[in-house]
This record gives structure tokens, C-alpha cells and sequence, in this order.
């Protein structure tokens, strides 16, 4: 990216954040998407849009990652819950989110079965 795109989107974009529920500082930027939302360690976002990038939201409360939703073009979506008003959304995953930990919120209802396999004939 050349030193003038970098400048422009830096206006166009937030600074970044820090996370919410980790303390880590995210930039603004990332591959893969336009509105990083999320953390790409811990995943947790927070309710500040009403629409993707507005900002618009009141709430301000800490959004959980509950699951993974895996799109029929193959690609990876994060869904977030709330803690504080109960909301869902669907967040695009960016570039540089742990594979780690997107990987194992994939798996947590697998590793948590709700019934036993073991009588699953
Ligand atoms: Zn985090
Ligand atoms: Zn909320």
C-alpha cells in the first residue's frame, strides 16, 4: 500500500480500540475487511453500530463470540452476542484473526456435547 492510500483510509477509518475484553490494541486496519469490529485475538467486539460502521449504537457493551457460521461461498463469519442488550450479529471475519481461536469457537459445541455419542447408534 502506498504512503498516500495509507493516509487516506487513516482519515476514513477509526484509529482502532482497544479490546474491550482483552485489553489488547487493534488498529483500524485490516485485511479482509472494512469495519474491524472485533478483537483478532479474543474475538469480543462491541455494540457500537447499529449498522456496520456507523457507530450509531448507544449500547457500548462488550459483544461475546458464540459461534461460527461458515457462509455457502466457503467463508467464515463470526456471530456475536451482547452481554448487555442481547443483540445478535454476523461479523465478517478480517484477515488477522487467530485461526487458534476462531478454530476452537468452531469447536465448542463439539467438544461440549449437550447428549452422549457414545449412544449415538
Ligand atoms: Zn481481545
Ligand atoms: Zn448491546
Amino acid at each position: 500500500m502506498s504512503q498516500k492510500n495509507f493516509r487516506r483510509q487513516r482519515r476514513h477509518e477509526a484509529d482502532g480500540f482497544t479490546c474491550i475484553h482483552c485489553k489488547l490494541h487493534v488498529p483500524g486496519q485490516a485485511w479482509g475487511t472494512k469495519h474491524r469490529n472485533h478483537c483478532p485475538v479474543c474475538l469480543y467486539s462491541r455494540h457500537v453500530d447499529e449498522r456496520p460502521g456507523d457507530r450509531a449504537s448507544p449500547c457500548r457493551s462488550p459483544m461475546e463470540p458464540i459461534a461460527i457460521e461458515a457462509k455457502p461461498d466457503g467463508e467464515w463469519a463470526i456471530v456475536h452476542r451482547c452481554t448487555g442488550c442481547g443483540e445478535i450479529k454476523v461479523n465478517r471475519i478480517a484477515g488477522d484473526d487467530s485461526e487458534r481461536a476462531l478454530l476452537s469457537l468452531a469447536l465448542r459445541p463439539i467438544s461440549r456435547p449437550a447428549f452422549p455419542l457414545d449412544d449415538a447408534r
